[in-house]
């Protein structure tokens, strides 16, 4: 069974994601992580994030670099946001995420573009998301702890900017494929959201099957 899993920063698909290849046995790819490793290398290269070249000749990152925690900063994060605009940048991830789908007993992807672009033929579909500042808030709490000088309101226009970005870039948009489910997670606590994404992978399974 092949899982794919889209939606805006901090909406949980994260989480939901881990929660259901746990509950189904599968392996699970964060495909952020490897936008966040292509925008790690570059910045190693001491490339420059305006230039697409500097960008592609990114993408060879080892696999070591994925288990960084470094990539899970803001910093990374921004930087990635831009560089996964370049045409160049996801063609260079297509053929990466589309193996770790294919592998026997299936996979489960999480991302922006998983359900429209890189396994259009996934057995189950889902779109979760939440309002911006719902997620701004679960950022703020979860990185503030690192740095207290943190201000919720420039992680909230962060996650607008990202929204926009990753909204309206021409190559694989972030949104909705016309077969997903939409799971808003906005006012559910974490168990709800999860037992709600297992009722709607299941349902979507069993229409498949029928
Ligand atoms: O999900 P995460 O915040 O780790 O992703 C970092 C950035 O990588 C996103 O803002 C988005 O621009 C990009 N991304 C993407 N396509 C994916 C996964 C992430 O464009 N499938």
């Amino acid at each position: 069974m092949i899982i794919a899993i889209d939606g805006p920063a901090a909406s949980g698909k994260g989480t939901i994601a881990r929660a259901l290849a746990h509950h189904y046995g599968l392996p699970y790819l964060d495909t952020g992580l490897l936008y966040r490793a292509v925008a790690a290398s570059l910045l190693d290269k001491k490339g420059d994030p305006t230039r697409e070249e500097d960008a592609f000749l990114a993408c060879d990152f080892t696999d070591s670099l994925l288990s960084e925690s470094r990539l899970r900063s803001e910093k990374i994060g921004k930087i990635a946001s831009q560089l996964s605009a370049y045409p160049k940048v996801r063609q260079a991830l297509v053929k990466r995420q589309r193996d770790f789908a294919a592998q026997k007993g299936g996979a489960i992807l999480d991302g922006r573009d998983i359900a429209t672009v890189i396994i259009p033929e996934a057995d189950a579909k889902l779109f979760i998301t939440a309002s911006p500042e719902i997620r701004a808030k679960r950022r703020y709490d979860e990185l503030v702890k690192e740095d207290p000088l943190l201000r919720y309101e420039d992680i909230l226009d962060d996650i607008k900017a990202r929204d926009e970005r990753d909204s309206s870039r021409s190559i694989s948009p972030l949104k909705q494929a016309q077969d997903a489910d939409l799971l808003d997670s906005s006012l559910l606590g974490i168990d709800k959201a999860i037992e709600r994404a297992v009722t709607l992978v299941e349902k979507q399974i069993e229409t498949v099957q029928s």
